[in-house]
């Protein structure tokens, strides 16, 4: 039996997709990081080889992407193994998921992408942000965690009661956490607050996208950490004017799942590829 993984080690997250030699998904693991990454990432494909009933030996071709692919090393393995571009194997994965697709936008814990495809679901263009918190989940975890002492996953739903979201112009985390403070003390209720800044993420990350030339086409696929945040997406229709899909085919962590499975389906590729001309592992 051969069976392939994607690891793709984001900032926060680790993820894994487990395929079967029939290009199945036989199982899916998102870990959240601790501050070793490399430990991280090995504990996400054990679990996520553990909970399929499967182990390291079943495993004939490892493909590593994301932030933190280059933290983790295996030495005396049996399967073979190697890293892959992310912004590849985000486009590789939805591609699978939505064959319409035609432009990602992917906002994780600490970078944010636009990525754009052609009609045969190749990369055409993309920009990225990992400069700045601004325009990342991390604008929202701090905010969150600093002024509202909540969880981000509880911003969506209470921005969802909001009547009159205010404006926030800082460009920048900081300064963003005064304007939000002067707001409170002004009494603003918190729901509008928090749609205020749904609000400024989403326009920098659009921005983002203009400024590379991108043309959100349909379909317009929403992934990330982000994407699970309902405000967000709200946010991210008005602004485009259109719709805008959240892939939920795993579940609810569905959306930080891509780079894995185009990372997992990269690899499979490529042992097959190898066998198919006399090559092993
Ligand atoms: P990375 O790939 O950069 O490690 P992810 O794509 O896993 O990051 O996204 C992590 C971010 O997603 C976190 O910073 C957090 O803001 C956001 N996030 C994760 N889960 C949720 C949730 N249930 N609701 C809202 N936001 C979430």
């Amino acid at each position: 039996m051969d069976m392939f993984v994607g690891l793709d080690i984001g900032s926060t997250t680790s993820k894994a997709i487990l395929l079967d030699e029939d290009n199945n998904i036989v199982g899916f693991k998102v870990n959240r990081n601790s501050w070793d990454v490399e430990e991280s990432g090995k504990k996400t494909l054990m679990s996520v080889l553990e909970e399929a009933g499967a182990h390291l030996d079943h495993v004939s071709y490892l493909m590593l992407t994301g932030y933190g692919r280059r933290t983790i090393s295996f030495k005396d393995v049996s399967f073979g193994h190697d890293t892959m571009p992310e912004i590849i194997a985000h486009g590789k994965g939805s591609y699978r998921l939505l064959p319409s697709c035609r432009t990602i936008i992917d906002i994780g814990g600490q970078d944010t992408k636009v990525i754009s495809l052609d009609d045969n679901g190749l990369v055409k263009k993309f920009q990225m942000n990992d400069k700045c918190a601004a325009g990342t989940g991390r604008y929202l975890d701090k905010l969150a965690e600093d002024i509202f002492q909540i969880s981000v996953k509880d911003l969506g739903e209470i921005s969802s009661r909001s009547e009159k979201p205010v404006e926030i112009s800082a460009q920048c985390t900081v300064f963003a956490e005064s304007e939000i403070i002067t707001y409170l003390s002004q009494k603003v209720p918190r729901e509008d607050i928090i749609a205020g800044m749904h609000n400024a993420l989403v326009a920098r990350v659009i921005q983002m996208g203009v400024s590379a030339g991108i043309e959100y086409r349909d379909d317009v696929l929403f992934t990330g950490g982000v994407a699970k945040n309902i405000g967000v997406v709200k946010a991210m229709e008005e602004q485009l004017g259109k719709k805008v899909i959240v892939p939920k085919d795993l579940g609810e962590d569905t959306p930080q799942l891509t780079a894995a499975l185009g990372a997992a389906e990269t690899g499979r590729v490529k042992f097959e590829k190898a066998q198919g001309q006399g090559g092993s592992r």
